[in-house]
């Protein structure tokens, strides 16, 4: 391919690293790129930038993409894009929502675009709900260019927002939870203590009998030793730990594992007859979870087997 065929940004790209520019350091106009994996590269238009500020905790952009909407970006990671946010904040929420069955109190650590949280008040069984965000400005600016995600769910009576570290939170909070969802960033920046011996150790405190926990855990194919770490640790705290998958476009590099760990083995277990009943009596309206792919996201590939100790 020659030069005046290569896309004016990749253009730049090959430029800098003839110059023996370090590559990494490069902004490509109109272009954000996600630089998370060696050597690995993913690019997406900015055909609007709509916000990009920093805050003490991380870099916030939004932009806007043909074909993926509206996207949110914390220092320059993928968090959520319009187009397939649905697929992670069903997955996030029902599975363990559903396997649980009587939820009545749910933690939500991070989640600042508010899409686990519009999923979770769903259930109208659920009479509190905490959510512990490290950087009220990505609940702020959610609520103004992400409104599709949040959908209204900020101002549900039952809902707590508690700006703080989520991993403090844990550690000092007396109250227990039904579910705990971890919907954190990657282990970068204020992200990395929620992937934490002590955070998980904590967490378990927090959680009631018979309670479920759930992380976000990466993409296996592309970040195992993320999954490898946190589900040594679960192997310790619970008697079952395992993760489920989901295939969200956003993530590069495959499918995305979610931690998954409590201490009643009834939860896993539950028949699907049992989850489509629950399905039905909470009237759920989604467009990637079934009871049919609840039960099937436990079935793992033999690689994403092969890193759970
Ligand atoms: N779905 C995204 C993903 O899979 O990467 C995560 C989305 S959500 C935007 C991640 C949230 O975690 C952000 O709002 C970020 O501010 C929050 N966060 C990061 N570290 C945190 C911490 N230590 N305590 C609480 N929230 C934290």
């Amino acid at each position: 391919m020659t030069d005046k065929e290569l896309d004016p940004a990749l253009q730049k790209i090959v430029a800098a690293q003839a110059t023996g520019e370090d590559e990494e350091d490069i902004e490509i106009p109109g272009w954000w790129v996600e630089r998370l994996h060696a050597g690995y590269r993913q690019m997406l238009k900015i055909d609007k930038l709509l916000y990009d500020s920093k805050t003490k905790e991380q870099r916030i952009r939004v932009f806007e993409n043909p074909t993926f909407g509206r996207v949110l970006t914390l220092d320059d990671i993928l968090q959520t894009t319009e187009r397939d946010e649905f697929i992670y904040h069903e997955m996030m929420a029902h599975v363990p929502m559903l396997a649980h069955g009587a939820a009545h109190s749910v933690l939500i650590i991070g989640g600042g675009d508010g899409g686990v949280l519009r999923e979770v008040v769903k259930y109208r069984a659920v009479g509190r709900i905490v959510q512990v965000e490290i950087d009220a400005e990505v609940i702020e600016f959610s609520k103004t260019y992400l409104p599709m995600i949040s959908d209204g769910a900020f101002d549900d009576p039952r809902y707590e927002l508690v700006v703080a570290d989520g991993a403090r939170y844990v550690a000092e909070a007396e109250e227990t939870f039904d579910v705990i969802i971890v919907d954190s960033t990657d282990p970068v920046g204020p992200g990395v203590v929620l992937f934490s011996e002590e955070f998980y150790r904590n967490c378990k405190a927090r959680l009631a009998e018979g309670g479920v926990i759930v992380t976000q855990n990466g993409v296996p194919f592309t970040q195992a030793d993320e999954l490898v770490h946190t589900m040594s640790v679960f192997r310790k705290l619970f008697v079952d730990h395992t993760c489920y998958t989901a295939c969200v476009p956003g993530y590069a590099g495959g499918a995305l594992a979610i931690g998954w760990g409590t201490n009643d083995t009834e939860l896993r277990a539950v028949p699907l007859e049992v989850l489509k009943r629950r399905y039905e009596a909470e009237k759920l309206k989604t467009r990637y979870y079934t009871p049919e792919v609840h039960k099937a996201a436990f079935a793992l590939p033999k690689y994403i087997k092969d890193l759970i100790p």
